[in-house]
């Protein structure tokens, strides 16, 4: 068995990518298959994730757009209660947040609102796969409206003022945690997440080390007693496991496996709902092991975003 510490990326480096290879970069986590990843893997990935309804990683990837459009076509929009979308005026122009997810929902429930069809037409023209399935070629309102449509990149939405950066900024973190942090940082209900998943891991593979992992307690120090006994019961279990595995499937072999198993969970929401966590997660009554990751995180989130985290 291996003991490692918990430990948090902000994932900078994928806000920098195109849509489609931030979607496979996260939705690899799941199968521990980014050994996969290669200079033409995304597109086809993110396809059969489509396919298969394994829908939140299509989540992982948000876009904000600047509408310009009637008060009409604007108010028979919001009579449609768009779901999981941020939605904001700022100077002449409407902003809109929302994940792949989300704009594909949307325009399957409501394709012929002249404004979704507007959306979604933009969205299709630069990125046609991540639509397929969903949109049938539009009605050709938009043809005949004057919507206009475009994309705010990253640093126009890093400069938007504190209220709005707050609502359209999302981040990404990639928690390396044991799984009684993650069964509670999963009741954070307006976030996406993606885990790890022992169904179909099979920790027995080569590149596992054949080996099950487990995060260091952090209530428990090296050399005492409890120590012991955690690292009995740790080992005990692992080899449970392992044998388990011989016969039956990881599934089922993972019924064993203890809340100290290490997993990684990506975690994607807006900087609002991450103060909101912070609030939450860093103070005296948060559990130990969530705070030991939560505030330093929290440090970070604050340089980055001082107007946001003050
Ligand atoms: C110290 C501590 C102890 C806890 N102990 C327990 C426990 O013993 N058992 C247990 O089950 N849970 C426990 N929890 C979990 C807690 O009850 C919340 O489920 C969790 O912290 C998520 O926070 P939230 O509900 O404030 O907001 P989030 O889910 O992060 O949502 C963000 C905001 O969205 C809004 N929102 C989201 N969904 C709804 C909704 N359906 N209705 C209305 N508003 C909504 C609210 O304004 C909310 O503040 C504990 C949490 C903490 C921090």
């Amino acid at each position: 068995m291996l003991i490692v510490d918990p430990s948090y990326e902000i994932q900078d480096a994928l806000d920098q990518t195109s849509l489609v290879v931030r979607l496979e970069a996260c939705g690899r986590i799941c199968y521990k298959s980014e050994e996969k990843i290669t200079l033409d893997s995304a597109m086809p990935f993110v396809k059969k994730i489509a396919e298969h309804g394994h829908n939140s990683v299509m989540e992982m990837a948000v876009v904000t757009l600047g509408v310009q459009c009637s008060a009409e076509q604007f108010d028979s929009f919001l009579a449609l209660e768009p779901k999981y979308f941020f939605i904001d005026r700022f100077e002449d122009e409407i902003l809109i947040t929302g994940s792949i997810r989300a704009f594909r929902e949307l325009y399957v429930r409501a394709g012929e609102q002249e404004l979704v069809e507007a959306l979604v037409g933009f969205l299709t023209d630069g990125h046609p796969y991540l639509f397929e399935g969903v949109w049938a070629g539009g009605r050709g309102l938009r043809e005949k409206s004057s919507i206009q449509v475009r994309k705010l990149d990253l640093q126009e939405v890093d400069g938007l003022p504190a209220a709005l950066l707050a609502q359209h900024r999302f981040s990404g973190v990639k928690f390396v945690v044991n799984r009684a942090v993650t069964h509670e940082i999963v009741r954070h209900r307006p976030c996406s997440f993606l885990q790890e998943s022992q169904r179909y891991c099979r920790y027995s593979q080569d590149k596992f080390d054949n080996q099950v992992t487990f995060i260091r307690p952090m209530f428990y120090e090296e050399g005492t007693e409890e120590f012991t006994l955690w690292q009995k019961a740790m080992e005990d279990t692992e080899q449970i496991y392992l044998q388990l595995l011989e016969s039956s499937t990881p599934q089922a072999a993972r019924t064993v496996l203890p809340n100290s198993c290490k997993t990684e969970i990506i975690v994607y929401c807006n900087l609002a709902e991450w103060k909101h966590i912070f609030s939450l997660r860093t103070t005296q009554a948060a559990e130990p092991s969530m705070r030991e990751v939560m505030i330093p995180l929290a440090a970070e989130m604050k340089e980055r975003y001082p107007a946001v985290f003050v």
